[in-house]
């Protein structure tokens, strides 16, 4: 089987060929259901796999499915490290975490079932949120409730004038996380939604002795076509990011000033502090952005549009938008996440290291 046989067309099938080859892998398997019903009756859960002793102090994470449909590449990436198998280094771990979002990855949404972008959930709520004038001077145009007419034309053309009127770092920055509409785009959440209450719980039962970790959240749909950027959680200047080069090389980018707050990784931080925890988040690209954010706008607007709507053709530009059909993207991406893993798990293996 070559490496980009391990994509499957929907989350049901990744779910199932992932629970294969975990059973063959003699790892150890948890699941927690989330309490979403899943499309046509399917249950949606998420999947722990440990491979390597529980008593392990250094473990590789990685996950897949952050932002729902995103998970089609991250779950082939973790089937095709299954699949190859072979023999980890004595005293480490490697958990892979399959459909943190499920419902996401079911209904083809990049959002959970309370419509909050995972990737943006994991602040503080107890403290102020980030604010984001960006958003509200852009949500009308940016967040639209309808797929078509002259209404949406309108939206289109508001949006199009912003756009150039702001300058693209300062849209990328508009959509980098909001926490006041919670009908609109990429809403960060009032509380620690279901994935991150999970993800939090799930973490420090199944690496109890973690010293030092490599986190790497498996994303799709940023950057150019079928390469994988891996950017960093952690700034120049300081260790983690230096670590993270060690490991990964020149390559690691700097984390982006303009979306930098609730990810995922700060959960596996805070659940099992105080071991020292690299985090990356490893992005693919699909098509360019101008199109990804067309699919998301109008996935947005099916969702707004509710029922009596034939979402068919917006839902597959939708999956297209985050995981491409062409062989050579596939077996790129997988390729990538592969020798990703291979450097976390040398590095986390060399003593000279943490
Ligand atoms: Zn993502």
């Amino acid at each position: 089987m070559s490496s980009a046989d391990h994509f499957r067309p929907d989350y049901a099938a990744c779910r199932d060929h992932f629970l294969n080859l975990a059973k063959e892998s003699g790892g150890l398997l948890r699941r927690a259901a989330n309490p979403a019903p899943g499309p046509d009756g399917t249950g949606l859960s998420t999947e722990f796999l440990r491979l390597g002793p529980e008593a392990a102090e250094r473990a590789l994470i990685m996950v897949s499915g952050t932002h729902g449909a995103e998970g089609f590449a991250g779950a082939a990436i973790q089937c095709a490290w299954l699949a190859r198998g072979g023999a980890l280094p004595n005293n480490l771990a490697v958990l892979l975490v399959h459909g943190l979002n499920p419902f996401g990855f079911s209904n083809l949404r990049r959002v959970n079932e309370n419509n909050v972008d995972l990737n943006r959930n994991f602040i503080d709520h107890e403290s102020d949120r980030p604010s984001n004038e960006g958003y509200a001077k852009i949500a009308d145009a940016l967040a639209v409730t309808v797929l078509d007419g002259p209404e949406r034309a309108e939206r289109d053309a508001e949006l199009k004038r912003l756009a150039s009127e702001m300058g693209l770092a300062n849209v990328m920055r508009a959509i980098g996380g909001q926490y006041a509409a919670a009908d609109g785009m990429f809403y960060g959440g009032r509380a620690p939604v279901w994935s991150n209450r999970t993800l939090r719980d799930y973490l420090p039962r199944l690496l109890p002795n973690v010293k030092l970790a490599a986190y790497v959240d498996l994303h799709t749909g940023l950057g150019p076509s079928g390469h994988g950027s891996l950017y960093c959680y952690h700034p120049p200047g300081t260790a983690d990011y230096d670590l993270a080069g060690a490991w990964w090389g020149k390559d690691v980018a700097a984390p982006t000033a303009t979306i930098n707050h609730g990810k995922t990784g700060n959960g596996a931080l805070q659940a099992l502090a105080p071991a020292r925890v690299v985090c990356l988040t490893l992005e693919f690209g699909t098509l360019p952005f101008d199109q990804v954010l067309a699919a998301l706008r109008d996935e947005h607007a099916l969702w707004c549009q509710g029922n009596g709507h034939d979402g068919r053709a917006v839902k597959e530009a939708f999956r297209l938008a985050f995981c491409r059909d062409e062989p050579e993207w596939r077996a790129a991406v997988v390729e990538r996440g592969l020798q990703i893993a291979d450097q976390a798990i040398t590095g986390l293996n060399d003593p000279a290291f943490g």
